[in-house]
């Protein structure tokens, strides 16, 4: 083991990393027949798998994934966010999908394992994190649009940098009409495969005419935002901090419920689930997203179909504080006394 970890720490260049795919030594892989029991699976050598063409991810998109990291604290050891939450997410999107749900002993037991394994590719602290992808699909072989009749889970990871390089930037965001995320009552609270091929082709036009991300509407009647591609939105207006309410079809983040909270009890702050319309972003003093890979991320300017609003050019103070307060109890330098913090046993 420790001369396998001594290569690694040579073969992977920690300064270079981006948010992108280095393969690593292992991924764990369990299986699950249609109205089965999940049984619990094992670690295999990362590599490709083979499936039958007809399988159901294949041709009707039956699938769902998390997102989640592993890192060095301050306190030299590797820890995990509020995996829990990540676990019941995973079986609440599995549900939606018609996909059998993973019990949360299996899941846990997955990613620790996993990164267990892969451990000497956690970066050194400060350069970044292990990015873990759980993953299930309908794998078994369909033809009519069904359930797959089994079902594979597999726990990926990878190195990854910072998300923005060269520390925070303030992103401009393209609010569009011509697109919806997501449908009321359809898959948006599901963080489920085809929602993300649906996102590819707005966000490759917004990134064309210069913008980093879109900000998206709801689809019913386009009155208020709702999130941004792959992040939650909030704003400051007056002191107060909102953030669109979880109507089904928002995806109810890990980070939005930890901002929530670190601004209620920690800053002392009124937060409110509610509705947010496009000029209540626009003449917010702040305005910033929030997700596992973004973790708080300004926004300093929107353009709509009416013409562009420049918000500040500054990170705001709220937004600053709430960044430090998350990260600091992420990477153990600030006391955690919500328990959120989960730290691997001692490999
Ligand atoms: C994953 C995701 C988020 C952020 O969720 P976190 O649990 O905070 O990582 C927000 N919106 C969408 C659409 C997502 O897929």
């Amino acid at each position: 083991m420790k001369t396998v970890e001594s290569e690694v720490m040579e073969a992977v260049e920690w300064d270079e990393l981006s948010f992108s795919l280095t393969p690593t030594r292992s991924m764990y892989m369990a299986e699950c027949d249609l109205g089965g029991e999940w049984r619990p699976g094992e670690l295999i050598p990362f590599g490709d798998l083979s499936i039958s063409p007809a399988a159901g991810v294949l041709n009707y998109g039956q699938g769902v994934f998390e997102g989640m990291k592993a890192y060095r604290s301050a306190k030299d050891r590797i820890v995990l966010f509020r995996p829990e939450r990540n676990a019941r997410r995973f079986q609440a999107s599995a549900e939606r999908l018609c996909i059998p749900p993973l019990p949360e002993e299996i899941f846990m037991n997955a990613v620790l394992s996993t990164v267990g394994d892969n451990i000497d590719f956690v970066p050194p602290l400060g350069k970044g994190s292990l990015y873990i992808r759980p993953v299930v699909w309908g794998t078994g072989p369909v033809l009519g649009v069904q359930p797959a009749p089994s079902y594979t889970f597999v726990v990926y990871v990878s190195p990854v940098g910072p998300y923005f390089k060269g520390g925070m930037r303030l992103l401009h965001l393209e609010v569009t009409k011509q697109f919806h995320r997501a449908a009321p009552r359809g898959t948006g609270n599901a963080k489920a495969i085809g929602n993300y091929a649906a996102s590819l082709y707005p966000l490759k036009l917004a990134k064309a005419k210069g913008f980093d991300e879109i900000l998206y509407l709801n689809a019913s009647d386009e009155a208020c935002v709702e999130e941004v591609g792959s992040a939650n939105l909030f704003i400051l207006s007056d002191g107060v901090l909102k953030t669109p309410a979880l109507d089904g079809s928002i995806l109810p983040g890990v980070t939005r419920d930890s901002v929530i909270q670190l601004a209620r009890e920690r800053l002392n702050m009124e937060v409110r689930e509610t509705q947010v319309s496009v000029s209540d972003v626009a003449q917010a003093d702040e305005v910033f997203c929030t997700g596992t890979a973004a973790v708080i991320t300004p926004i300093g300017e929107i353009t709509t179909e009416e013409g562009h609003n420049v918000i500040t050019d500054s990170v705001g103070p709220v937004s600053r504080k709430l960044y430090d307060l998350l990260t600091g109890i992420q990477k153990e330098e600030l006391e955690d006394p919500f328990g959120w913090v989960t730290p691997l046993e001692v490999y």
